[in-house]
């Protein structure tokens, strides 16, 4: 159940009903929509009477949740969440860019991507530490020496950083330096990870898994919300499909505007995981643009060809400033803008 409380409600009458809803076993979640408090029900506490709490002095209305997720539900927060890393905005009319190498390789090569980047108009730096790789063989991420590394292209660019942690364990490591955790595709349902970054109270990505419906990248949301951590970017990254003789994933186009009609939380896109090959990184960005996305995370490197992981869906520092002016002009036809 939610609460909404009128608008000029006092903290009175807003205490009186969370003690009377606490006593009865329900833990509360306080959250402001136009002006007005709405208190959401988590737990499970004894049943309420809708009649008696739209008594209450101060209550407007109350509303039964049906979906199962709550805290990330549209009926829970009417109004779209917005949300600010180190001055950036992420949600809302601008689009947020997030761009960088699949892997920090090394410090010419991410600080030559970073400035890149910055130019042409990102306004975040991504770049892995901590390698979620299929083989164990590969390349498995600079770890700590790329997060102190991430650290000094910040510095030098002003943007603000987005690595992912891997484990429950390195949260307190990776969050030293980054200022957006991100949950790989992998790790979507990694509770133990999901309930250490909702405890992190640190901007998340959250990417969808390859194989998890769009309920289950709602629910893996909720894991974080439950712990009062709402500054979270959803991110469609191509699921599994029968084909992949041409790309590596199938975007999911439809989960944007259904993700937008379904939760309050920023949807962002990244078409370089989507489609694993480069040519195809701008179509789909545009796509995802023009189906409503609040942002894009694009790998970028500054020779593809020699990246050490994944190079074929990596654009060159030339061809992500052309994408940066064509999601521009898109935007404007779409009444958003960039950044
Ligand atoms: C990545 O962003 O480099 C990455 C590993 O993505 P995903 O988890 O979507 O495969
Ligand atoms: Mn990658």
């Amino acid at each position: 159940m939610i609460i909404l409380m009128h608008p000029e409600a006092t903290p009175f009458q807003v205490n009186n009903v969370l003690a009377f809803v606490q006593s009865k076993g329900w833990q509360t979640c306080l959250t402001r929509s136009s002006g007005q408090v709405v208190i959401g029900l988590q737990g499970n506490g004894q049943p309420l009477d809708p009649f008696h709490i739209g008594q209450m002095p101060g209550v407007a209305d109350t509303m039964e949740i049906t979906e199962r997720y709550k805290l990330a539900s549209r009926a829970f927060r009417p109004t779209s969440t917005t949300f600010a890393v180190r001055g950036v905005t992420v949600g809302g009319d601008r689009l947020t860019i997030i761009a960088g190498p699949c892997s920090v390789e090394s410090r010419a090569q991410l600080l030559e991507t970073a400035h890149a980047v910055k130019e042409a108009g990102a306004h975040m730096l991504r770049g892995g530490a901590f390698k979620p790789r299929t083989s164990p063989y590969s390349f498995q991420g600079l770890g700590e020496k790329a997060l102190t590394l991430l650290a000094e292209a910040r510095e030098a660019t002003g943007l603000p950083i987005v690595t992912e942690v891997m484990s429950p364990h390195k949260v307190a490591l990776v969050a030293i330096y980054a200022d957006v955790l991100q949950i790989g595709a992998r790790n979507m349902q990694n509770f133990d990870l999901l309930n250490a970054v909702g405890e992190a109270q640190r901007p998340v990505l959250l990417k969808r898994g390859p194989s998890a419906t769009v309920e289950d990248l709602l629910m893996a949301a909720e894991y974080i919300l439950a712990h009062g951590n709402d500054r979270i970017m959803l991110c469609e990254r191509g699921i599994r499909t029968f084909d992949n003789r041409f790309t590596r994933n199938a975007f999911d186009v439809n989960a944007i505007p259904v993700l937008k009609q379904l939760t309050h939380l920023p949807v962002i896109a990244d078409p370089s995981h989507a489609t694993g090959v480069r040519r195809y990184v701008q179509p789909v960005a545009l796509a995802a643009v023009a189906a409503g996305a609040d942002g894009l995370l694009v790998e970028v490197h500054p020779h593809p060809e020699q990246a050490l992981s994944d190079g074929d869906q990596s654009l060159t520092p030339e061809e992500f400033a052309r994408l940066v002016v064509a999601v521009r002009q898109l935007a404007a036809a779409i009444e958003r803008s960039v950044g």
